[in-house]
This record gives structure tokens, C-alpha cells and sequence, in this order.
């Protein structure tokens, strides 16, 4: 085993895993206690005060679901005022409420937690559990992110990794590590196609293949789109069923809603296997008069697909907007990978065969993938041979500035390639005007209010002259991870100007 590996994080919203390469290349995945190779990404603080992660965190949950905070992933790097942090405090166990910087922390047993420390924790029990079966203290590691993660997502999951003194070497994307799983050391020529289907989020990405290039074409996806969304189609379908037999509406009922949810998902998961599947739960709810009510149901694989088309659609239109994006034609691919649970679905495997014309590949692992993946190209950043992987990447949305009125000039197009720069001219707007304030945000839409604000920069330093004299030249300059960094100087003196970051929404 090398001395001091990098290894490779694929930091999940329910598991993570990591992986690891031999110095000849091989890579296998870290194993947990018991042989499992994920770790629950669950953080929970205990009535003693004690702090747990992983499956401990996981089995006290229900017990615990005030101080346990899962899923948390969907909370990275986003601002409190987002639909995201709104729909996940409708459904989270734990308090969720506004950080001061445009961000959200989390309310565990009287301590307010950023996600960079949440985020923190669960990488430093990966950490351990790594350092443990490789007997040498890991400091450095490719962590993976999902590809519509913009700049202010990526930024945090650095600095999680720096709060535990963890190297965060590079993050990639979860679907360029996929690709990279299937793809390196086969010598191909292909253009894949990464459907990742998972529990809360759907993306595409296109990626084509030459060697030990790996260049995304186009990617998108819906982060409001994912297995979630096919239990509630069965889940509405029961509850609307049960108020047509019996006149009762179980949707206000917390415990009768949790069993039935619990059923529904586990149903659906059933039906990837069989055709048929009872739904049945025992003493649900009672008439007024106390006698007891049951559900008792039959799903079939048909019923769900049913229940479900419109959802599976979505998705084909996404891959539609992204082969467009790509300038890329059904007929050009040559693969279609799978990531994510709710690939397993047959009917998602019929429809894509459908759409491309060709079955899904079984290459890979949907769930092991990514962190084979992350580990591959941690190996080849050690690698100074010309056997080096290169990785192209794209950013997921546009970058760009707020105009007079709010409007969104786009400095980077959505799927603009990744290392990229440009440069922007600003002139003074009054006398004597020593700094300059501009709000970058990231989103794809014309409207700054709709997007992400990624941090408002100011300049300063800027000669005092009278309104229009004294021009400002930005860079800005998106780094290969897809982090963005901006500076300024006076194109006539060559002076740099001083640059301060600031991010919280006026
Ligand atoms: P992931 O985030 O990739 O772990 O995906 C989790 C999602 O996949 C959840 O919504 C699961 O219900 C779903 N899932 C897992 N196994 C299956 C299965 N056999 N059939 C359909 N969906 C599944």
C-alpha cells in the first residue's frame, strides 16, 4: 500500500463509500465493519451529548429524529430562502433555520451546525474507517459531487474537508467518476450516456470517451425528481383509494401516513423483481363507531408503471435537452449507464432501451461506481507518466452578473467547458468612485432573484477620477473543479485591486 493515499469519497445523500487504488491501479472499495461498504450519511447527537455517526446515528434515528439529521447533502451550500431548504423543512425530523450567510445550519441538542461541519463528520468517520483498513492516517481525498452542484456547494465540501484537516485533492462529479468506473484502462472510443436515477434527484450527463480523456459534453437533470417522488405516486394512489372505499382521509394521521410510506417504498423496490405485491396494513385507522379498518390492496408492476409514467417522462425530456445541448444524436451513443436505486426499475430500462435504441449497459455497479471512480483518478493524480486521466468537465448552469434591474448577464453559458476564464470591462459610474460591488450568481435563468447568488465582490482601490474614466477588467476564472475565483485590475495602470467576498443576500 502506498504511504500516503489519496483516496476516493463518494459522499452520498443517504450512504457514502470510498475506494482506493493499489499502486498498480486496481481499485477496491473500503470495507465497513461487517463487511458493508457504505456508511449511512447520518449525523445524530445522543441524549448524553454523544455525537454519532454512521450506522449508529442510523439506528437510533427513530427514536432520536429531532438530534439525527440525514439527508443533509440537499442542504449543502444553499440559501435558506431556496425551494430546496423550504421543502426539506416540511419533511425533516430536525430544525433547519438560516445561518448569517445566506446559508442554513442545523439545530442538534441546543448546537447550531453548519453543513461544512456535518459534512465534516461524515467524511471523518470515511476517514477512519479508511485509515483503519489501510493502517496509515489518510490526509488527502477526491470527493465527488453531483454535477448540478454549483460553485457555492463544491466551495463547502472543501471546507468541510479542511475543518478536519482532510485534503479535499480535487472534486469531481459523481457521473465523470461513473464514466471514469466503466472506462478507464478499456482503450475505448465512445460517447456514454450516465442516467443516474437516485432517491431525491435525477441527472444526465454526456460524456465521450477517448482513452483516458474523459470530456463531459452537456449534463442536467432535476433535483426535485427521484425515487421520492415514485413512492408518493403509490402513495397517493392508496390514500385516495382508502377515502373512495371508507370516506377517510389518512393524510392528516402521522403514524397511519409513516406506515404507509414505509409500504409504499418497499412495494415499488418489490416490483422491480415480481409482477404482484399485497398492500396490506392492519388496523390503519378506526370508523367513528371504534371498529377497526384495514388497507388491503393489490399493486401490480402495471399499476405502478401506471401510476408513475408521467415521472419517467420527465426524465427522457431532460436526456431529450441535454443530447440537444450536446449536439450529440441517440445514434451516436454507444452506451447507457445506470446509476441510482430507481434504475432498477424495469420499466426506467424499457423506456430508455426504447429511446436509444439499445439496452442500458450492466458494466457497472450502480451503487459502487462512484467511489471506484473517485479512487481511479485519485491514483492517476499521483501518476506522472503520460498515462494520466484528463477530465473535461462542463458547469452545470450559467455564471454570471447582476445588471441594473436585476437582470442575469451570463459571463459562462450553461455547459460552458471547465477550466475556463474571461474577461469583462466595467467603467466607473460616479466621481471619485475608489470600489466596485458586483453580485455573481449561477442559475439559468434571466432574472438574478431566480438563481443562486454565488457571493458579492467588491473592488477597491480604484484611482479617484471623474464617472467614466477609469475602467475595471474582471476575471473571472472557473477552475477545473468548478469553483470560481474573480479579480480585477485597471487595465491603464495594471494594478490589481484589492478583492473581498461576501455572501449574504441584501
Ligand atoms: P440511491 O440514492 O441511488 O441510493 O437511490 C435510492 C432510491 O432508489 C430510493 O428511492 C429507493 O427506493 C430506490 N430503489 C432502491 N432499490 C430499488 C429497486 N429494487 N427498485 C426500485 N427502486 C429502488
Amino acid at each position: 500500500m502506498q504511504k500516503d493515499p489519496i483516496i476516493g469519497i463518494d459522499l452520498g445523500t443517504t450512504n457514502s463509500c470510498a475506494a482506493v487504488a493499489a499502486e498498480d491501479g486496481s481499485v477496491k472499495l473500503i470495507p465497513y465493519k461487517g463487511g458493508d461498504y457504505t456508511v449511512p450519511s447520518i449525523f445524530a447527537v445522543d441524549d448524553k451529548g454523544n455525537e454519532l455517526i454512521g450506522h449508529e446515528a442510523k439506528r437510533q434515528w427513530q427514536l432520536n429524529p429531532r438530534n439525527t439529521i440525514y439527508g443533509a447533502k440537499r442542504l449543502v451550500g444553499r440559501s435558506y430562502k431556496s425551494d430546496v431548504v423550504e421543502t426539506m423543512r416540511k419533511v425533516v425530523g430536525y430544525a433547519v433555520k438560516p445561518g448569517d450567510k445566506d446559508d442554513v445550519v442545523i439545530d442538534v441538542a441546543h448546537r447550531e451546525y453548519s453543513l461544512q461541519e456535518v459534512s465534516a463528520r461524515i467524511l471523518n468517520k470515511i476517514r477512519d474507517v479508511a485509515s483503519n483498513h489501510l493502517r496509515t492516517p489518510v490526509k488527502r481525498a477526491v470527493v465527488t459531487v453531483p454535477a448540478y452542484f454549483n460553485d457555492r456547494q463544491r466551495q463547502t465540501v472543501k471546507d468541510a474537508g479542511k475543518l478536519i484537516d482532510l485534503e479535499v485533492v480535487r472534486i469531481i462529479n459523481e457521473p465523470t467518476a461513473a464514466a471514469l468506473a466503466y472506462g478507464v484502462g478499456k482503450n475505448l472510443r465512445e460517447t456514454v450516456v450516465i442516467y443516474d436515477l437516485g432517491g431525491g434527484t435525477f441527472d444526465v450527463s454526456i460524456i465521450e470517451i477517448r482513452d483516458r480523456v474523459f470530456e463531459v459534453k452537456a449534463t442536467g437533470g432535476d433535483i426535485f425528481l427521484g425515487g421520492i417522488d415514485f413512492d408518493n405516486a403509490v402513495i397517493h394512489y392508496v390514500l385516495s383509494d382508502f377515502a373512495a372505499k371508507t370516506g377517510i382521509d389518512l393524510s392528516g394521521d402521522p403514524v397511519a401516513m409513516q406506515r404507509i410510506k414505509d409500504l409504499a417504498e418497499r412495494t415499488k423496490c418489490d416490483l422491480s423483481t415480481r409482477e404482484e405485491a399485497p398492500f396490506s396494513i392492519p388496523f390503519i385507522t378506526m370508523t367513528a363507531q371504534g371498529q377497526p379498518l384495514n388497507i388491503e390492496l393489490k399493486f401490480t408492476r402495471r399499476l405502478l408503471e401506471e401510476l408513475t409514467t408521467s415521472l419517467v417522462d420527465r426524465t427522457l425530456q431532460i436526456v431529450a435537452r441535454v443530447l440537444v445541448d450536446s449536439g450529440v444524436s441517440t445514434k451516436a451513443v454507444d452506451q447507457v449507464m445506470l446509476v441510482g436505486g430507481q434504475t432498477r426499475m424495469p420499466v426506467v430500462q424499457q423506456r430508455l432501451t426504447r429511446f436509444f435504441g439499445k439496452a442500458p449497459s450492466k458494466g457497472v455497479h450502480p451503487d459502487e461506481a462512484v467511489a471506484i471512480g473517485a479512487a481511479l483518478y485519485a491514483h492517476s493524480l499521483e501518476d506522472d507518466t503520460n498515462l494520466k486521466l484528463q477530465l473535461l468537465d462542463v458547469i452545470p448552469m450559467a455564471i454570471g452578473l447582476e445588471k441594473a434591474g436585476g437582470a442575469f448577464h451570463t459571463v459562462f453559458a450553461r455547459n460552458a467547458a471547465i477550466p475556463n476564464a474571461k474577461q469583462l470591462r466595467a467603467t466607473t459610474s460616479f466621481d471619485q468612485q475608489t470600489e466596485l460591488a458586483v453580485r455573481i450568481f449561477q442559475g439559468d435563468h434571466e432574472h438574478v432573484a431566480h438563481n443562486d447568488l454565488l457571493g458579492e465582490f467588491t473592488f477597491s482601490g480604484i484611482r479617484p477620477a471623474p464617472a467614466g474614466q477609469v475602467q475595471v477588467e474582471i476575471t473571472f476564472d472557473v477552475n477545473i473543479e468548478g469553483i470560481l475565483t474573480m479579480r480585477a485590475h485597471d487595465p491603464d495602470t495594471g494594478r490589481e485591486m484589492k478583492t473581498t467576498v461576501r455572501v449574504t443576500q441584501s
